[in-house]
This record gives structure tokens, sequence and C-alpha cells, in this order.
């Protein structure tokens, strides 16, 4: 029989969304007519903006004549996208990311899981605890992760965010050669300001760190001290490597759109001490594995950055966000304690008590045929807190919030 990556053997069974949804079914099954409204998993429910549909009907046209006809397109996406992106998400905030430093993707999941393809796997990599998964277990598939002991990797630096250092990780101790940052975070939905973003940054020059910055949720943010990109930090771009997703910015989540940029000055060394630039590594890897985001696609990414399309997903964004601000301000009137859903679109609820984030999980969704996330499945500093998202439509959410104020915590 062919033999396979025993990497993957050793990632848990039981993924933490299948989990979430056996329950819920469980739970239905059992009780047909309970209301159940999902607040689990990050998907949005508001449709996609006019101007980005409008875009996708014109570029549907462009297929129809041998003129106008896209087949495949470049590796890195198309240039009238890579350009909008330089201009609109880096220029106009003094940032300067060159349209060759920027590569269009099918979104930040495949991306933040590629990444460590142009790694070498002797490297040590750090994440924030909790974590959006997909950073470890990418790395856990590639032989970084070590032995799963007490629900932790053995070669991973884990850095605790919890309520106690009001989500802000401490530096690391152990060294890393990768560290992954989430801000705006998921699963927190806290932030970093400036000067905190900066220390990371200096630590990251001064240890020759690298920084994978997952910036997926950078259109949430209100507070003005919160940077959008780590480049806005003078250094960054020698370190860092920033992913972005229309997914959640515009609610490409099915249309599949997003972008890393990989500065040219970003440098690493082979295994004979050379130096090697990792803008064309990822270029090499993109041109070998991606054939490219859609012509479609991209030209809907495009309108994103019209007038219209800014207005309107700006729209989109106000709305989820009033969801938020009627989740923190009701779950804390229901006697929970709250935190993100500011410059993000999560609420991280301690669960009351002593409760573990399975027993809350459980509890709500039998209580009030409501359901979100446990913390634990996003690491173990997860343990005894929960996590509602912003993304459903409004009524359910005042509608989950009235039902879980029964409850008096
Ligand atoms: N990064 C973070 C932190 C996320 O929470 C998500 C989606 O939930 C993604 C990346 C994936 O985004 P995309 O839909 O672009 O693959």
């Amino acid at each position: 029989m062919i033999k396979v990556n025993d990497n993957f053997c050793k990632l848990p069974a039981g993924y933490l969304f299948s989990e979430v949804a056996r329950r819920i079914e469980a739970y239905r099954k059992a009780h047909p007519d309970a209301a159940i409204i999902r607040m689990g998993i990050g998907d949005v429910t508001c449709p996609i903006c006019q101007a980005a549909v409008d875009a996708m009907h014109r570029a549907a046209d462009d297929q129809l004549s041998e003129f106008t006809f896209h087949g495949y397109g470049p590796e890195q996406g198309y240039a009238f996208l890579r350009e909008k992106i330089s201009e609109y998400d880096y220029k106009k905030r003094g940032i300067n990311i060159g349209i060759d430093e920027i590569f269009i993707s099918d979104g930040a999941k495949s991306d933040t899981g590629n990444i460590g393809d142009i790694l070498s796997p002797d490297c040590k990599v750090a994440v924030t605890d909790p974590v959006y998964p997909v950073y470890v277990d990418t790395n856990v598939m590639s032989g970084r992760a070590g032995e799963l002991c007490d629900n932790k990797w053995s070669r991973i630096e884990y850095l605790p965010c919890t309520a106690e250092n009001n989500f802000v990780p401490a530096l690391p101790v152990g060294n890393p050669d990768v560290i992954y940052l989430c801000y705006p975070n998921n699963p927190t939905g806290t932030t970093l300001n400036r000067k905190q973003l900066a220390e990371w940054v200096e630590y990251a020059i001064g240890h020759n760190a690298l920084i994978m910055f997952d910036s997926a949720y950078e259109a949430y943010i209100t507070d003005d001290d919160v940077p959008h990109s780590i480049y806005e930090i003078p250094g960054a771009e020698k370190v860092a490597i920033e992913f972005r997703s229309y997914s959640k910015t515009a609610g490409f989540t099915g249309l599949r759109c997003g972008y890393t940029v990989v500065p040219k000055s970003l440098k690493g060394v082979d295994s004979n001490g050379a130096e090697v630039s990792l803008n064309s590594l990822w270029n090499r890897r993109q041109c070998t594995k991606f054939n490219g985001a859609s012509y479609i696609v991209q030209r809907a990414a495009e309108a994103l950055y019209t007038p219209k399309g800014q207005k309107q997903v700006r729209e989109t964004i106000d709305y989820y966000m009033r969801n938020a601000c009627v989740l923190r301000e009701g779950l804390t009137e229901a006697g929970l304690t709250v935190f993100g859903g500011v410059n993000a679109p999560y609420i991280w609820i301690k669960t009351p008590g002593d409760m573990s984030s399975w027993d809350f999980f459980d509890l709500l969704l039998a209580e009030s045929n409501v359901a979100g996330t446990p913390g634990s499945g996003f690491g173990p500093s997860g343990e005894g807190y929960f996590r509602l998202t912003a993304f459903g439509r409004y009524e359910n959410t005042v509608e989950a919030v009235e039902r879980i104020k029964k409850l008096k915590f």
C-alpha cells in the first residue's frame, strides 16, 4: 500500500466546526421544533454588493467574445486589481507596496496555509493562543509542530491571550523563526494598538523572526490607533508577510478572493548561507502550484474600490458592527463578561463561573437554542471562553440576545 504523510495522521480527528455541527444536528433531531440561531461558524449572511455583482455580469459578458475572453490569467493576479490594492489599501495609508509585491489569491486560508512551503521544515513556530486553527494544522502537516501532548504541539510556542493580559500576548521566549499574528483577532475580537504592534516588529527585527500577519478583518477597525496594515509600522517590510481577504470585507466567502503581500525587502537564507528573496520564492511557488483566481472574481474585487463599491462595502460592515454592538451590550446586561466586538466582528465571552467552553456551548444550545463556538477549540487558552459572531441577520442577533438574557447569569 502507498505510504502516506505521517504528519497528517498526527492531526486529531474531529475538526472543531464538524463537532459543533454534529452537536447542533443531534440537538435538532431530538428537538425538531427548536428555532436554532447559528452564531458559530464565521460565514457571512449579507449578499454581495451591487457594484461587485454588476462587475461580474460585465466580466461574464467579456467571456462571450474572442476579443475580450480571458483564459489563464497571471498567477500573481491581474494588474488591474493589484494596482487598486497598491493604491487604495496601501498608498492611501502612506505605505509603499509595489504591485509586484502583491499576489492575488483565492482567499487567505489557502495562503496562510501554503506559505510554509517556502520555509525550512526546521523553522520554529509561535502562535498566539487561542488561534485560527489553520496556522497550527498546516504546520503539523509540514512536520514543524512536533508531537501533541496536553492539547499542545511540542515544537510550537503558544503565546497565551487571556483576560489576564488583556489579550496582548507577551513576546516569545523560545526564539521562534516564524510568528503568526492575526489582528483584529479571530477568535477573541481584540486588537493590538500601534505601539503594541511596533513592539512585535522590533522583536522580529532584533531576533531575525518572520511575522505572518493576517489582517483578514482590517475592514472592521474603528479605532484610529489600531493599524490596518503591519506595514504602517516602520521596518515591518523587512520582517512581515501580510494576508488579506475579501471574504469578510465584502462577503466573498463563496466567491473566493484575497491577496498576500510579500515585500521585496524580505530576505531569508538557504542551507548554504546564501541570501534568498522570499518574494521570489513565493512567486515561484505560486507559478508552480496556483493558476490564479478567476477573472470574473478579480473584476468583482476591483469594483470594491470604486466609490459605489466602497460605500456599499461600508454599509455591510456597518450592518455587522451594529450586530456586534447589540451582542456586546445585551450580553453584558445579561451578566456576562464580554470582549471584542469593537474593532472586529467577533464577541469573546468569558464563560460564567468555572464552566468549560463545551459545557457553555451545550447550555446555550439547550436553554436558548443559540449555537456558538467553544473557545477551547481554538487552543488551550481558549478554555473558559466562547465565541459568537456578528455575521448573522440583525433580527436573529437581537432575538439571540433576548433569549440569552432570560438565562440570568
Ligand atoms: N484568516 C482568518 C483569521 C480567518 O478567520 C479566516 C476565515 O474565517 C480566514 C483567514 C480565511 O479567509 P478566506 O475566506 O479568505 O480564506
